[in-house]
């Protein structure tokens, strides 16, 4: 690119900052490709993280920046697309074949709404443009089938090997709650706990997946530790209440997985206010602005904060999480900013470079 006008706009586009995600195009690691023509500029921006919700307002921006930089005589044309690669998970484990990133969603507790976040960041993922599935791990309380409306059914096997995920509102889905029922479950111990997850993440036929959201079980006990060391992790969110307590064993969750060396993605903060349904009115329950403080002292950033709403109880626990069920709604949109958030947080990560480059096999005696 040796047109100093088209210099111009490339360094004006990368300056343009993303909508929702805390970070300009440059910053994000957008490949920014410029052109000039007889019609004008053409500028092809191209994102690590799928954008479906901002990129309407992306390319104003885009054009709006790139027109200016080229004296403001013609309308720049601008396209956004992008492409999801591997991020290196922890300890230099071997990535899952047929999924490019393994989001795990964790909280120091139960009850916080990991399960429901879970459910609701895997769809809001999908509605953004990615390829995503759903992996229920939470083995003492399997809550994924009837979050996503597949209660009672089975996953079948084609090989007799693996088994085939389930579809749900377009995921992918396996959950240890399709295998076995609650009561079974609760009785096992530790290692069980971990010898069945194992099983539920390496033997599922993952299809080609940017993103596979694992639903862990809450806490920060031996079962977490030994899953996070096997389990290839791309990137970890955990969940939690703005209550004190609930901060206090959050910030143990993510000291446990800060030693075991899996990148912590953020926070998000969950029932962080009231909605009133009779006047809209928000109130923060259980205190204000506890996430953010969380995470500033973690030096990680709270990807975001969803209200307590009785609508995300009733469509979640009826099989139709918000994100599928008004997906123009204000709570829709509010995950999908997480969703956006999470995964460009993802995409600054370091890439994966086992999936990059195939193994080459050295054949001797020839
Ligand atoms: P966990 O997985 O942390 O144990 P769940 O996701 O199962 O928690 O949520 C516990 C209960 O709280 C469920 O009935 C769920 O519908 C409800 N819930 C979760 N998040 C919200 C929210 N933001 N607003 C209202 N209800 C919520």
């Amino acid at each position: 690119m040796s047109d100093p006008i088209a210099a111009d706009i490339q360094r004006a586009v990368a300056a343009v900052s993303i909508p929702d995600v805390d970070a300009t195009l440059g910053a994000a690691g957008a490949r920014i490709e410029t052109r000039i023509t007889a019609d004008g500029p053409v500028v092809a921006v191209h994102l690590g993280f799928p954008a479906a919700g901002i990129r309407a307002a992306l390319e104003s921006a885009v054009a709006a920046a790139a027109s200016t930089a080229a004296g403001g005589a013609t309308a720049a044309k601008v396209s956004i697309d992008w492409s999801v690669t591997a991020r290196a998970p922890q300890g230099g484990l071997t990535p899952l074949p047929g999924v490019k990133n393994v989001i795990a969603v964790a909280s120091g507790k139960g009850g916080v709404g990991k399960s429901t976040t879970a459910a609701n960041l895997a769809l809001a993922l999908a509605a953004e443009g990615a390829r995503v599935g759903l992996l229920d791990a939470d083995v003492y309380g399997p809550s994924q089938p009837t979050m996503l409306g597949v209660a009672g059914r089975q996953p079948g096997s084609r090989d007799g090997k693996t088994f085939e995920p389930l579809q749900a509102h377009g995921l992918q889905v396996m959950s240890v709650g399709f295998l076995v029922d609650d009561s079974q479950a609760m009785i096992w111990r530790g290692p069980m706990v971990t010898q069945v997850v194992n099983q539920l993440i390496f033997q599922t036929a993952w299809q080609d997946l940017d993103y596979l959201v694992v639903d862990l079980p809450p806490g920060t006990g031996d079962t977490q530790l030994t899953l996070s060391q096997k389990v290839p992790v791309a990137g970890v969110v955990i969940v939690t209440t703005p209550q004190q307590v609930a901060m206090q064993v959050a910030r143990r969750g993510l000291k446990m997985f800060e030693k075991v060396g899996v990148p912590l993605l953020g926070i998000i903060e969950n029932m962080s206010s009231f909605v009133c349904p009779k006047c809209s009115h928000e109130e923060p329950l259980f205190g204000a602005g506890g996430g953010a403080d969380l995470a500033a002292e973690c030096g990680i950033p709270l990807l975001g904060a969803i209200p307590l709403d009785r609508t995300i109880r009733a469509q979640t626990d009826a099989g139709r999480p918000p994100v599928v069920a008004e997906p123009q709604g204000i709570l829709a949109q509010r995950y999908r900013e997480v969703a956006r958030r999470t995964a460009a947080a993802l995409a600054r990560r370091p890439a994966d470079q086992k999936h990059k480059f195939p193994r080459i096999v050295v054949e001797s005696g020839r």
